[in-house]
């Protein structure tokens, strides 16, 4: 489903250049849940940054969902993006002035749907993170755990065949960051979605099928 060959990310400014990425090279298989750990610095965001085709490696070869995407245009990358990755990040990045239901149709607004459908698929996304009882609130009104259900049924609104999930429970007690696993286990399960994560975390690493650990931008294992 991901493939990633001699993948290098260099970020160079006037005076430093830092080879955040050093010969990165990993197959993720579709269906697979794999987490990626490592120190503070040694290239877990830009990795995951590239998987999601939000930068651009300095050298090698990406593919997603078995498709090249080098040679699309902006375009293109953000449709493919849109229809085919799903993004939930440690500070959940919801917009607090949307109540809940319309922070879960964002990603359908760039695709070709009715204002019915935008609202059926957000209902049945928030279904199945168990916040049906929540659609008309703000996301301040929420807890940390229940904006970041928010912060999946916006992931999976659009049914994307990749979720990438950088921190997903890192704000997160031990009590909600489980239940944000549990959901992310299921669905995982449930649907097929491949899920890629970083984490601090090695209880949660341990939950999911396949760990790379990652030092000072190079492959442990
Ligand atoms: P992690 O997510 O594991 O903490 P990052 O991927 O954020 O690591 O960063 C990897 C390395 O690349 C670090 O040394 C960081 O300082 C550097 N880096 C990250 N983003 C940039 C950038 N935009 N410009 C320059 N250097 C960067
Ligand atoms: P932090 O927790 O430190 O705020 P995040 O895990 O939320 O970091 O964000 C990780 C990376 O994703 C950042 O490099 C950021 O630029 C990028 N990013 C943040 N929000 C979005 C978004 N809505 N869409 C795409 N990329 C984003």
């Amino acid at each position: 489903m991901i493939r990633l060959q001699n993948i290098e990310k260099v970020y160079r400014t006037d005076t430093i250049e830092t080879l955040a990425l050093n010969s990165v090279t990993l197959d993720v298989a579709k269906g697979e849940f794999l987490s990626i750990m490592g120190p503070s610095g040694c290239g877990k965001s830009t990795l995951l940054n590239i998987m999601g085709l939000l930068d651009a490696p300095s050298r090698g070869m990406i593919q997603i969902a078995d498709k090249k995407t080098d040679n699309l245009s902006d375009k293109q990358l953000a449709q493919f993006r849109n229809k085919t990755l799903g993004f939930i990040f440690q500070s959940y990045h919801l917009i607090n002035d949307l109540q809940v239901l319309d922070n879960v149709e964002l990603p359908l607004l760039y695709r070709d749907t009715t204002a019915k459908e935008r609202r059926m698929l957000a209902t049945e996304a928030l279904e199945k993170v168990g916040l049906s009882n929540r659609i008309k609130h703000f996301p301040t009104q929420l807890s940390g755990g229940q904006r970041q259900r928010v912060a999946i049924a916006r992931a999976i609104v659009g049914k994307p065949d990749i979720i990438l999930a950088d921190e997903p429970t890192g704000n997160l007690d031990s009590a909600m960051g489980n239940e944000i696993m549990d959901i992310l286990i299921n669905l995982n399960r449930n649907e097929g979605t491949t899920i890629v994560m970083v984490t601090h975390d090695e209880n949660m690493a341990h939950k999911t099928h396949r760990l790379v650990r990652l030092f000072d931008g190079s492959q442990v294992q």
